[in-house]
């Protein structure tokens, strides 16, 4: 049942799987302990043996347009505060889930235009991938989780090339989530992996663990956050989380401002992922510029980072 999704592109090799499992996916002694991996194939605990020689050979390149998801992240709207995602930044009013909307709004425009087909997760503030509402916090968290898994598997049915999700970081969210403006900015991006404690208990966990072990989402998706982040580099002129020890505890590094995280859709989501935090919403320089046009600066930066990846050899030069 696993294996219907499971593609390759590169010969796998134990060495292959076990430099994967080792460099981004296991964070933790207990998850090693789970993970079998041999010259024939995969064992994880509690599953059959997975066989290399089974996996199925990737697709080549589409004869279709390529299709792009695009999740903005969080909720904003109404559900702003109740998120924790609404912050008074010096004199201004941000709500991180409004930024990711105009962005990802602006985003599929220019894809669009340019000749992709694209799907999104949202399209209104305040609104989820899901139909359910909550007006109070704890059912909202519940409801949150629920959510982050129906965006994935929105994103999983639409079977795309590539899904960004968008995303505005903060420093410290404050006081009722009051912000001074900070003289620091940084941009980073999240891929799979940095599987933790108790991370790999339930079947759903370990199927995803499997897919990431079995093919070379990873890889591309580190490849695609590389290619957005010198993008945001070059034309939004936010630098890269350079220190290795950003978010050590959950996080493993992946390259330069890339940190493989296990988050619910970077583990959940397959292929190519860019999780992106596009830069610091309470930066001294961008809080303003961000209640003008910065969100769609931002919508650039992206287009031309998926633009720059989907033209690399590695991309264009498949059959
Ligand atoms: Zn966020």
């Amino acid at each position: 049942m696993l294996l219907g999704t499971l593609l390759l592109a590169s010969v796998l090799t134990a060495n292959v799987v076990e430099t994967r499992f080792q460099k981004y996916l296991c964070n933790d002694a207990s998850i090693n302990e789970l993970v079998k991996i041999d010259n024939e194939g995969v064992t994880i605990e509690g599953l059959e043996k997975v066989r290399y020689a089974s996996v199925p050979v990737k697709q080549n390149k589409p004869l279709r347009k390529i299709k792009i998801a695009i999740d903005p992240g969080h909720f904003g709207g109404d559900y702003a505060k109740l998120e924790h995602r609404s912050f008074l930044v010096g004199s201004v009013r941000l709500q991180e889930g409004d930024l990711t909307l105009k962005t990802a709004h602006k985003l599929r425009e220019l894809l669009v235009n340019a000749g992709y087909d694209v799907f999104m997760t949202r399209e209104m503030p305040g609104q989820g991938a899901s139909s359910e509402m909550y007006d109070n916090e704890e059912p909202f968290k519940a409801y949150n989780i629920r959510d982050l898994k129906e965006r994935a598997r929105l994103i999983n049915a639409y079977g795309p090339d590539l899904t960004v999700c968008i995303h505005y970081n903060i420093h410290s969210g404050g006081e009722g989530n009051v912000c001074a403006p900070v003289p620091h900015n940084f941009c980073c991006a999240f891929v799979p992996g940095g599987f933790g404690e108790g991370e790999l208990v339930r079947l759903e966990d370990k199927g995803d663990l499997l897919r990431l072990l079995l093919t070379d989402d990873l890889e591309k998706s580190i490849e695609l956050s590389r290619c957005i982040l010198a993008s945001f580099e070059k034309n939004l002129g936010v630098p890269c989380q350079t220190n290795r020890s950003h978010l050590k505890h959950i996080c493993k590094w992946a390259g330069r401002g890339i940190f493989a995280r296990n988050l619910v859709l970077t583990r959940k989501i397959a292929g190519p992922i860019c999780y992106g935090e596009t830069l610091c919403m309470d930066s001294e320089e961008e809080y303003l510029a961000l209640t003008r046009n910065r969100p769609h600066e931002a919508a650039f930066a992206y287009f031309n980072g998926i633009e720059s990846y989907l033209a690399e050899p590695s991309y264009s030069e498949r059959p």
